[in-house]
């Protein structure tokens, strides 16, 4: 079998697009290739469109070039810190903050104005990076484990797409997203693909040492890396691939039970649907122990929102000013929601919205949680009560759901309560990714 990866890759991640000028602090000693040690305090400022220049605090010019690169003298110990670094773009806790990284800093003027600032960085040092920004270090460690695992194989699968040709369009209507927005790097560093923010604060160390002890281990299956994606609780039952995405095949995401045995099978008709959504089957996601919910879902607020099964209740007119504030859709006095296409794990990929004035079909499963909530509904696995209950002019619409995300792939809520339980990471894994093995694809 041809290597899926030859070494280790190097990841291209945006930090900074369009910005008039960038401060950065060099500490420990870089190079640009000019035989001199680059250290300290420096100001970069674009150049019109053709280059960048470098200023020492005195305002000196020290460079002037089509771009920089600076390279660390001794990667394990030197660090470029970024003043006032955006994040939370477009967020309410948009802010800035200074950041330092490891890895290379490449600056270019950015194509539309401005300056463009990137940080070359091998995959296992951003690797640890988000994930220990990202995960709580009083998880259970096996789960931090088989998540370092997912990340690594989503995060490689996703630059392995980004190069393959586009698929078909799907009809009007239908809609989901992917493909990566970045054209300049292959991810931003902030919320838009993963927070990314640069060496660890103390006290992350567990992260890091799970992305350490799995170094270089990927799912794979067949002759490829698993597009391994993952969501907070699949309510029950994995969903397929291509209710949220594309329509495509993808063995390593079958849909499997989230509990000790598959006690039950795939949903396969409406009424199974309903049943298995308005049940409370035993799932490893259902009730999560306190101290499970406590280290993973840290803002989580225990007393008023079970994801696991969860209810929204919307009069007519609200919910027909939310479809058309969110979606542009007026259909009249909206009489229905209906499921036209459901997944194994009862997640609507096809939803049909019916009113007085005509019908609209919406998808696929990010569509349809966003068209239905101010925000986002938990997920697309629901059933719609009317009331009065089939009254072709309702006053309320009660939708009665299950589970958190997308739920392909990777179960958080319930991989944490199996490490909880004591299954290793390994087993946690073969899991939720049928037929796909454990490689260790670079040292
Ligand atoms: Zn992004
Ligand atoms: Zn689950």
């Amino acid at each position: 079998m041809a290597r899926l990866l030859e070494r280790e890759p190097v990841l291209r991640v945006g930090l900074l697009e369009g910005a008039r000028e960038a401060r950065l602090e060099l500490t420990g000693g870089f190079h640009a290739g000019d035989g001199r040690p680059w250290r300290g305090p420096i100001l970069l400022r674009p150049l019109d469109r053709a280059g960048v220049r470098a200023l020492d605090l005195e305002g000196k010019e020290i460079y002037r070039g089509e771009e920089l690169i600076l390279s660390p003298l001794r990667p394990e110990e030197c660090l470029f810190l970024v003043r006032d670094l955006p994040i939370g773009i477009g967020f309410h806790w948009e802010q800035g903050r200074d950041q330092a990284f490891r890895g290379e800093a490449l600056v270019r003027p950015h194509p539309s104005g401005g300056l463009l600032l990137i940080n070359r960085i091998s995959l296992e040092d951003y690797l640890e990076s988000v994930l220990s920004s990202e995960m709580n270090p009083s998880s259970p460690p096996h789960f931090l484990l088989a998540h370092a695992v997912v990340s690594r194989s989503w995060l490689v699968a996703q630059l392995e797409r980004s190069r393959a040709p586009e698929g078909p369009s799907p009809p009007p209507g239908i809609t989901w997203r992917d493909r990566s927005d970045h054209e300049l790097f292959d991810v931003c560093a902030d919320d838009h693909c993963q927070r990314y923010q640069g060496v660890p604060a103390e006290g992350r160390e567990a992260a890091a040492r799970a992305v350490r002890r799995t170094r270089g281990i990927f799912l794979v299956s067949g002759e490829e890396i698993c597009d391994a994606r993952f969501s907070k609780a699949c309510g029950g039952r994995s969903e397929n691939f291509s209710t949220a995405w594309e329509e495509k095949e993808i063995p390593c995401l079958a849909s499997v039970r989230c509990w000790e045995e598959e006690d039950r099978g795939p949903l396969g008709t409406e009424e199974e649907a309903r049943s298995w959504i308005l049940g409370r089957p035993p799932s490893f996601c259902a009730d999560p122990p306190e101290e499970v919910r406590r280290a993973i879902l840290p803002d989580f607020d225990l007393a008023t929102r079970d994801f696991y099964r969860w209810k929204v209740v919307y009069e007519r007119e609200e919910l027909e000013a939310l479809l058309l504030e969110k979606g542009g859709i007026r259909v009249g006095s909206l009489e229905d929601l209906l499921p036209v296409k459901r997944g194994p794990s009862g997640r609507i990929s096809h939803l049909r919205i019916r009113g007085s004035g005509g019908e609209v079909l919406r998808g696929k499963e990010l569509e349809i949680r966003r068209l239905l909530s101010p925000t986002h509904l938990y997920s697309s696995a629901f059933v719609v009560r009317k009331d009065p209950p089939g009254s072709k002019r309702p006053g309320r619409f009660i939708l009665l759901g299950a589970g958190w995300g997308h739920g392909v792939g990777f179960c958080q809520v319930g991989a944490a309560v199996m490490a909880w339980k004591g299954k290793d990471w390994e087993g946690i894994l073969s899991h939720y990714f049928p037929g796909a093995r454990l490689e260790r694809l670079y040292s």
